[in-house]
């Protein structure tokens, strides 16, 4: 079936935002500027108080499965001795950097000068970036953030902040420059800003048939997670989304016209199956149209709305929402959110897609799939995914349940 387009201005503004974030990265670290990796959950925003380039090895991977390279990467670290058992992020992005960037459609990253991690996605991170620390002979600053079951507390907000003043003099010794607060700030302003126009952009997915698919805010959440969170250009591309979504809307284009099936998907987007998978659900006329992955963004604590920055101190806002991803919730946080997407935007039924890569994303999914199901009545089913490693996924498994879930929502 020929892919249909829509979001076309959005979808031309996103190749330009990516494209540039990788030819950048190269040509500024090729002038001497000193790069930085870090985790998506490090605030790039403190970051922006330096003149760096800052990369994400996650998002290069992400972008290799995207484009059907993952298995070809990962393979690379399988033959150094990487298990196959090891998230698939990191084997791609390791067998990249052993094979010298060979392979990657962007050439992999710049070498690091110094490398960012934290624990409050999962420990496996720790040790990945603790490879290069390793390999390279770079420093490495893990940020330890305290797991979340409720409201942060105080003492947690305080001691993730002293972690970033540390971090900041980290930096300063590193780089021999001052740190800017105001960049960080306005730096912060700016993803609130972006982070408004996203959460209008999500929220099409209330309208029946849905104005988006949960595959719309895989592909478009890519800026959050380069150079360009904090910055204008962000701000520019998440206000196209949502403008050009809410035309769409009004013109009475939907992605899936028929729409029958409103489903949540549960876990990381399924890199290498972005297409396959939402062109053969289309044709079922079901759609999934919302994902706690990409929701999560901006929220805290199991929150579906923004949580907004009120102008005060930028490190104290950070710390507070460095708990925005569902890998460090506690079951009831994530059972809480899961219950006000299903009310807020009409769920039929949930996919919780079992990753083999992301433990923890997956460790807790049968608890909440058999609480969504009694205490909330809507049926539900498991499928086994990787997001990046192809090799992981039977396409004609997943849609045998799929399609069985389709059958009970129906019947
Ligand atoms: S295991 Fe999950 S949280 Fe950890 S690096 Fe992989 S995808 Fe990210």
């Amino acid at each position: 079936m020929a892919e249909r387009k829509r979001l076309v201005e959005s979808a031309a503004s996103l190749k330009n935002l990516t494209m540039r974030y990788f030819m950048e990265a190269h040509a500024a670290a090729a002038r001497g500027k000193p790069v930085v990796w870090i985790a998506i959950i490090v605030p790039i925003e403190i970051l922006k108080g330096f003149d760096a380039v800052v990369a994400v090895p996650e998002n290069h991977a992400a972008m290799c499965a995207a484009r059907g390279l993952g298995a070809t990467q990962a393979e690379k670290a399988e033959r150094a001795g990487y298990s196959m058992d090891l998230c698939s992020y990191a084997r791609i992005d390791l067998g990249t950097w052993f094979d010298g960037g060979g392979g990657s459609p962007s050439l992999g990253l710049p070498k690091p000068d110094l490398l960012i991690s934290n624990n409050n996605n999962c420990s496996l991170l720790v040790k990945w970036f603790d490879v290069y620390r390793r390999e390279l002979g770079v420093p490495h600053f893990t940020l330890d953030v305290p797991f979340c079951y409720g409201p942060r507390s105080e003492a947690d907000t305080e001691y993730i902040v002293s972690q970033f003043q540390d971090l900041i003099t980290t930096i300063e010794k590193l780089t021999g420059q001052k740190y800017n607060p105001e960049k960080t700030a306005e730096a912060v302003r700016l993803t609130n800003e972006a982070s408004r126009h996203w959460k209008r952009f999500l929220s099409f997915a209330a309208q029946r048939p849905a104005g988006i698919t949960a595959f719309d805010s895989f592909v478009h959440m890519a800026p959050y997670i380069t150079s360009f969170r904090g910055t204008e250009e962000m701000v520019a591309h998440m206000r196209l989304l949502a403008d050009e979504t809410e035309e769409l809307v009004k013109k009475g284009d939907y992605p899936v016209p028929n729409e029958r099936y409103r489903l949540l998907w549960d876990n990381i987007a399924p890199w290498h199956q972005l297409r396959n998978m939402s062109e053969r659900l289309s044709a079922l006329d079901a759609n999934v149209m919302y994902a706690t992955y990409t929701s999560c963004i901006g929220t805290i604590e199991g929150g579906v709305d923004l949580y907004e920055y009120d102008g005060g101190d930028p490190l104290r806002y950070l710390a507070r929402i460095q708990n925005f991803s569902v890998c460090p919730y506690g079951l009831n946080l994530r059972y809480r959110a899961m219950g006000e997407m299903i009310k807020k935007f009409g769920i039929d039924g949930v996919v919780f897609a079992s990753n083999r890569s992301c433990k923890v994303y997956s460790v807790m999914q049968m608890d909440l799939m058999r609480r969504v199901e009694d205490e909330l009545g809507i049926p539900s089913v498991m499928i086994e995914v990787d997001h990046a490693d192809a090799r992981k996924y039977s396409e004609e498994g997943a849609f045998t349940r799929i399609e069985a879930l389709l059958e009970r929502i129906g019947a």
